[in-house]
């Protein structure tokens, strides 16, 4: 009797939720955020940490802005939500996988 999970409504034996929360961690967060002085960033999480510069340097080009990027983080300088999205997709980055916040 293992029940009927809550999320998808579908018996546990059958439901994928777990294996794909696991899968979550790999999940690409988007957000903004002031900085001191009340200036906006946006903040991406999530990249690989191999990919991490050369995304942040396409950023930073397409968006012709300034940032950093360390520690799995990239900081782009402005608010660029409702762009990055669409480029992390043309970069080959699964659109449903970036949460954008
Ligand atoms: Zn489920």
């Amino acid at each position: 009797m293992g029940g009927i999970c809550p999320k998808c409504g579908l018996p546990k034996e059958i439901c994928a939720c777990e294996a794909l929360e696991r899968e979550g961690a790999k999940r690409i967060k988007v957000y903004s955020t002031k900085k001191k002085f009340g200036k906006l960033v946006t903040i991406v999480e999530g990249l690989e940490e191999g990919e991490l510069d050369k995304i942040a340097k396409e950023l930073k080009r397409t968006l012709a802005c300034g940032g950093s990027s360390k520690e799995g983080v990239i900081v782009l300088q402005g608010e660029h939500r409702d762009k990055i999205r669409q480029l992390l997709a043309k970069m080959g980055y699964q659109e449903d996988s970036i949460d954008v916040v």
